[in-house]
């Protein structure tokens, strides 16, 4: 995400390290290689240029004020910055009404399909809500099935009817069918079309009068840049809409949209999408984007994911097999089935403060647990619960019929020996004094 912009942002940070101080001519250098690096991320230049001239100011006003180091000092500006340019707070949606109705606009291909199930999917996780999805494309046939598609996927009943060709009396239908249904969220999907027309604006905007959802959403393709700014300030200016929705944001490396957006539209960014994948949406904080802008990772976030996929009692049976020394193999499997529900190996390594910039270039594999996975998958139940009894000539058999070499059967079993005795380690008081190691 964003690999160019943080690239070349570090470049002009750079400029500033091992001054000793900050004056009228390294500050000017540096807002120069700050600006071009975000006209190469496709920010319009107006916005480019304020930017760089409240970068200026501020690093020239609070010089005298601060015992930063100038390097410092002007990261920590660049990120203040950032972080209002993408909109400061983060706002959430608003769900009060009953249903609670969410109305998705956008271009066709922008991902409205996809993160409408993505959205339900995630409010579904919160438990207390129980999503409907609506289909009101009645151009496209293959749209309504899609979102079918998507909600037998994740489990969220849809509700479509395609004899109805008018789009307003569908949606009114749809939120009907949520409360006789017990459903206390409707999302509705719309149609859209290649570029911006009248008739899709209009129609869209007579839903909206018509049902008064408590959010519109604004859907946009992250990687078309400046054209989904322009295409975001038409359908606002039709709509109002209440937030924008960036997806693709994956695939986005130079980050223009989710600069510019916010100060072209005067409207929050609400959610990300970041991978084709039903669970592949973020809520979006602007300030920990620009952390990871800045290659400083974004650890709360990492944190939250990992809380979200935390089962309480699913620990207490761990905690206790490694109390008893029966931790195996099993249990190692389902760790990993843990981590891989928390998202892609690259997302998470972004994540990381200096991972990015630290494995940039290598190609991650998303499915980086397949080969473990094999070679586990090759061991018999005994062999699982019990590693102990792997001696060479099951090794052997193990790394055959895993298709792995027998130097990464040794070597997973020598990691999963050491990791055995860490847990035994934490479990056993250690876990403070291993914590106090971690902290100097
Ligand atoms: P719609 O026409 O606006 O409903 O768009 P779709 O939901 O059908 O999405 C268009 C394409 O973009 C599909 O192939 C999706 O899988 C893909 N897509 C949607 N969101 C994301 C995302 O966040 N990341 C990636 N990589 N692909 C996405």
């Amino acid at each position: 995400m964003f690999d160019n912009l943080s690239e070349k942002l570090d470049k002009a940070l750079h400029v500033l390290k091992g001054h000793g101080q900050i004056t009228e001519i390294n500050v000017a250098e540096t807002t120069k290689e700050v600006r071009r690096a975000l006209l190469d991320a496709d920010v319009n230049f107006k916005i480019a240029k304020e930017f760089t001239n409240t970068v200026k100011e501020k690093a020239l006003g609070q010089n005298v004020l601060t015992s930063l180091q100038p390097g410092q000092l002007m990261v920590k500006i660049v990120k203040d910055e950032l972080t209002q340019l993408m909109g400061g707070e983060s706002e959430g949606i608003s769900l009060a009404g009953d249903p609670a109705v969410i109305l998705m606009s956008g271009l066709q291909g922008s991902g409205k399909t996809t993160f409408s199930g993505k959205l339900a999917n995630f409010l579904k996780s919160k438990k207390t809500k129980n999503p409907l999805l609506v289909a009101c494309d009645v151009y496209r046939p293959a749209a309504i099935d899609q979102l079918h598609v998507v909600g037998e996927q994740i489990g969220v009943p849809v509700y479509s009817d395609k004899d109805n060709k008018d789009p307003v009396s569908l949606a009114k239908a749809g939120i009907d069918y949520a409360r006789k249904n017990g459903h206390n969220v409707v999302i509705i999907d719309t149609a859209g079309r290649l570029a911006v027309d009248q008739q899709m604006m209009t129609e869209i905007a007579n839903i909206r009068d018509a049902i008064k959802p408590q959010e519109t959403l604004f859907v946009v393709d992250s990687m078309t840049g400046q054209d989904a700014v322009n295409t975001a300030k038409a359908f606002n200016e039709v709509l109002d809409f209440d937030g924008v929705v960036l997806t693709k944001l994956d695939g986005d490396t130079r980050g223009g949209a989710a600069l510019s957006i916010k100060s072209v539209v005067d409207k929050p960014i609400k959610f990300i999408g970041t991978g084709e994948k039903m669970d592949a949406i973020d809520v979006f904080y602007p300030s920990r984007m620009a952390d990871r802008i800045l290659g400083m990772g974004d650890v709360v976030s990492l944190v939250e994911r990992a809380q979200e996929q935390f089962d309480e009692e699913e620990a207490r049976k761990l905690q206790k097999k490694i109390a008893k020394n029966k931790f195996g193999f099993d249990d190692f499997l389902n760790q990993i089935q843990q981590i891989k529900k928390m998202g892609s190996m690259k997302d998470l390594l972004g994540m990381i403060p200096g991972a990015g910039k630290a494995l940039k270039g290598l190609d991650i594999d998303d499915d980086a647990f397949k080969h473990i996975e094999a070679i586990i998958h090759s061991m018999t139940p005994e062999e699982r619960s019990n590693p102990s009894l792997l001696n060479a000539s099951r090794k052997k058999r193990i790394a055959k019929g895993s298709g792995r070499e027998i130097k990464e059967v040794n070597q997973l079993l020598k990691q999963f020996d050491q990791m055995s005795k860490m847990m035994k380690m934490m479990q056993g008081g250690g876990g403070k004094k291993m914590m106090q190691m971690m902290q100097n």
